[in-house]
């Protein structure tokens, strides 16, 4: 049993009931430990509390050097962290090898983002100055999911600190190895302590966590966690929530050339970390006939050449399991709905034999004329819709309550201008696979993907409050700037 909470820089085993994490491809368990308590939840708030007049007030320099210190013990502990995380969450080494490069890569993004985004700003006037200045809110609590359980938290937990913000971090359920691994280094940099936090745990962990008297909730995972966060602070005002969640992102296809080559694009971003980003692409938009039919042909193919297996198998995988079988079985069954509904298969979404119940095979539905239910299929399966023109295309693609991202792979820069000008999602790409995100840019997206607090290099945007400031060096009389004074 690992100790499973880090509360004001001690770790210490939790009082709440066990977790244990497993080995999606062999069932092991990866990590096992006692969650968190609501009291310990409580301690923990307490502890980013006690620290954060001190953490905040310090220096920005001190705030950048410890940061900066993490960024070093991440990189010296990336080859065994990706190992760990790819043992965890199944995802080949390749992918975990990145996202630890992603991870200490976000720290210099961060510190250009909080100078740029949430840096001051000095106007001489005639009584003194105007000075706009950007401060912390206080105890953030951040909530991570499965998928990228290093780098999203990360996204958040790393401008927060460099705000000023204290932490409180859950990690997902599935993934509470991953977290500790981060908070280790977090800890091997040599935070105060109390400016990080850990517990571990599932919903009732999270639920307690935000019955404290938290000032920011940062989340990334479902939408369905993300509705239910955005009723539960509606009365809240003063805590500022950052929503990062789920899509049903549509890519376009319309004149596009090479068939061959818009497989690649379509498979990259449909089946990529086995289809679980939340930037995947979910449906496929095609012309009605021979071109719509050359292009799913060419998917199709491309799909079947995909290989499968343990991250840490001979041959190097493209795809490994989904998080575990639960998340497969979850997959199955919303397939079979499409499919009582009238879906088409293609390409049928299987499990695959000699393999653990959590692998699956990429799946490919035709759904033209049903009403597929506008829900993300957290796993590797693209649902096609033919249409007969680029008007009914673009309307078929924003016939969603989400907006997180959204693609268009074409030879015709002004079907993209049009498509530009239309689309309504957060990540419009075009020519590049959905997934296609950078650190430097925002990540987020409209309606049910997100609140309008976009992540990624606009998290500084929410981990600080501008403050506006009016400032003359002593009390001087305004006499004469006053009407009707006699
Ligand atoms: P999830 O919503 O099930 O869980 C995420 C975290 O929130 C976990 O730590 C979980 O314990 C906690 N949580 C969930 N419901 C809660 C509740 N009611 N109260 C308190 N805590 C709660 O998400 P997941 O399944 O881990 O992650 C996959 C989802 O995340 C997908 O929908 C995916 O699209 C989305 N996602 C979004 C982004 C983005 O940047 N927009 C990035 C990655 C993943």
């Amino acid at each position: 049993m690992s100790d499973a909470l880090f509360i004001n820089g001690e770790w210490r085993e939790g009082s709440g009931d066990r977790l244990v994490s497993t080995d999606p491809v062999s069932g092991e368990a990866v990590w096992a430990g006692a969650t968190a308590t609501a009291e310990e939840v409580a301690e923990a708030v307490s502890a980013a509390q006690a620290a954060f007049t001190d953490w905040s007030e310090a220096d920005r320099e001190f705030r950048i050097d410890k940061v900066k210190a993490y960024q070093e013990a991440l990189k010296a502990r990336a080859p065994a962290f990706a190992e760990a995380m790819s043992r965890e969450t199944g995802k080949p080494l390749w992918e975990t090898k990145a996202e630890l490069g992603s991870m200490t890569g976000k720290v210099d993004i961060s510190i250009r983002a909080f100078t740029e985004r949430t840096g001051e700003r000095e106007n001489a006037t005639a009584f003194g100055r105007a000075v706009l200045r950007h401060k912390p809110h206080g105890v953030a609590a951040v909530l991570g999911p499965y998928n990228f359980p290093g780098h999203l938290p990360n996204g958040h937990i790393v401008p927060a600190l460099l705000a000023g913000d204290t932490v409180v971090f859950k990690p997902s359920e599935e993934t509470p190895l991953s977290g500790q691994l981060m908070v280790e280094a977090f800890e091997a940099a040599g935070l105060p302590k109390g400016v990080i936090n850990l517990v571990q745990g599932g919903r009732n962990v999270g639920a307690a966590l935000l019955d404290q008297p938290i000032d920011a909730l940062m989340f990334t995972g479902s939408a369905a966690a993300g509705d239910h966060f955005r009723r539960r602070f509606a009365e809240n005002p003063h805590v500022i929530v950052a929503l990062e969640l789920g899509g049903n992102n549509p890519l376009v296809v319309w004149d596009a050339g090479d068939p061959e080559a818009v497989a690649t694009l379509v498979v990259q971003s449909t089946f990529v970390t086995t289809g679980q980003r939340c930037s995947c692409a979910r449906r496929l938009i095609v012309p009605e006939g021979r071109a719509g039919d050359a292009i799913i042909n060419a998917v199709v193919a491309l799909a079947q050449r995909l290989t499968i297996g343990p991250w840490d198998g001979e041959d190097e995988p493209y795809m490994g399991p989904l998080i575990s079988a639960q998340a497969a079985a979850k997959a199955h069954a919303q397939v079979r709905a499409l499919v009582e509904l009238g879906a088409e298969p293609i390409l049928r979404f299987s499990g695959i034999e000699g393999l653990s119940d959590a692998f699956v095979r990429p799946g490919v539905y035709d759904v033209t004329g049903i009403e597929a239910p506008d829900e993300e299929i957290f796993a590797p399966v693209l649902q096609v819709k033919r249409v007969r023109d680029f008007d009914a295309a673009i309307q078929a693609a924003n016939a969603t309550r989400y907006g997180l991202s959204a693609g268009l792979l074409s030879e015709d820069e002004r079907l993209w201008r049009r498509f530009l000008a239309r689309i309504r999602a957060g990540v419009v790409n075009w020519n590049r696979p959905t997934t296609g995100a950078a650190g430097d840019m925002p990540f987020g997206g409209l309606g049910a993907s997100g609140n309008h607090r976009p992540s990624a290099y606009y998290a500084a945007d929410y981990c600080a409050y501008p403050v506006a400031s009016f400032e003359a060096p002593r009390p001087t009389s305004i006499l004469g700037e006053m009407k009707g004074v006699r």
